[in-house]
């Protein structure tokens, strides 16, 4: 990651910018370090780009490709794909499509003060919470997967298994997933659940080397993003869930999310 001119933001948006480069990194780098997919690894990431590819706000340029890597990947008879054969689609469609992913990492609501900081895995997680929104905002978008009540945190959990670069992050994803996924029973519920896991990695990473300074970790949102959210009973502080749940759905809901610095 090299330095970059600091890009002024505002906080209480979501940049498209953040989520086509969190599609980048994933692509040509996390991808990168698998030669060949195959077996439950082709599996995880077909599944990955449909959900993106149905659910993704974002615009055009990036569903379209999505779009036509998921065909792909579901027409395929191989049990096994190169990842060449990957990044040689994803080149060639852009090529016919015009500019989608750039040469370049831009990062926006995910800048860090210094290279090393913040990117791809903040990124990450703004894509995953606004895929649980737009999946109820767009009900009807995951026809296939009716039934399944989390659909888009068992893609994020098994993706993150599986490629994620930090086996940490991993394993401790996992963990939580495996305590308490299967209480999650709806759209809202599984809106909530990311939000609450978010917040609980925030308390355990709150003070550690890794934090930005000036992104300190903290429970989220905070009061002067979303005061509403904040009660108190005998001292004690309390989230109001559905003045939460209301906030998630305005902050990561496709309205909010803003092209400025997008490709
Ligand atoms: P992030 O925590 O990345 O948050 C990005 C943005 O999301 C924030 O700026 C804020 O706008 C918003 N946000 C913050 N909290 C919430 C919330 N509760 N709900 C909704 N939106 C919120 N790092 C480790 O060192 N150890 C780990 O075990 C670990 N586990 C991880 C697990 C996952 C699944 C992921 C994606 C990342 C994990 N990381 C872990 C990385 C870590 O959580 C941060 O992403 C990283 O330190 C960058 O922090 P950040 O300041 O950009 O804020």
């Amino acid at each position: 990651q090299t330095s970059q001119p600091w890009k002024d933001f505002d906080r209480s948006k979501v940049y498209t910018a953040d989520l086509e480069s969190a599609l980048h990194y994933m692509l040509r780098v996390e991808l990168a370090t698998h030669s060949t997919l195959q077996g439950e690894e082709l599996k995880v990431f077909r599944d990955f780009v449909t959900l993106v590819s149905k659910l993704y706000p974002g615009g055009d340029p990036v569903v379209k490709l999505m779009e036509t890597l998921s065909d792909w990947l579901l027409s395929l008879p191989l049990q096994q794909i190169p990842y060449q054969a990957v990044l040689d689609l994803v080149n060639n469609k852009m090529r016919i499509s015009g500019v989608f992913l750039g040469a370049e990492l831009r990062w926006v609501g995910c800048q860090g003060s210094r290279p090393g900081l913040r990117g791809y895995p903040c990124s990450l997680w703004t894509l995953f919470h606004v895929l649980t929104v737009q999946h109820d905002a767009t009900p009807t978008s995951l026809d296939n997967t009716e039934g399944e009540a989390a659909p888009v945190l068992q893609v994020m959990r098994r993706y993150i298994r599986t490629f994620f670069g930090c086996e940490e992050c991993g394993r401790h994803f996992e963990t939580a997933a495996a305590s308490s996924l299967e209480q999650v029973k709806n759209r809202d519920q599984q809106i909530l659940w990311l939000w609450n896991q978010h917040n609980r990695v925030n308390t355990r990473l709150s003070g550690a080397l890794s934090d930005d300074p000036l992104f300190p970790k903290a429970p989220w949102p905070s009061p002067a993003l979303c005061p509403s959210c904040h009660e108190e009973k005998n001292g004690v502080h309390l989230w109001n869930q559905n003045q939460v749940l209301g906030f998630l759905r305005h902050h990561y809901g496709a309205s909010n999310l803003s092209p400025r610095y997008s490709l």
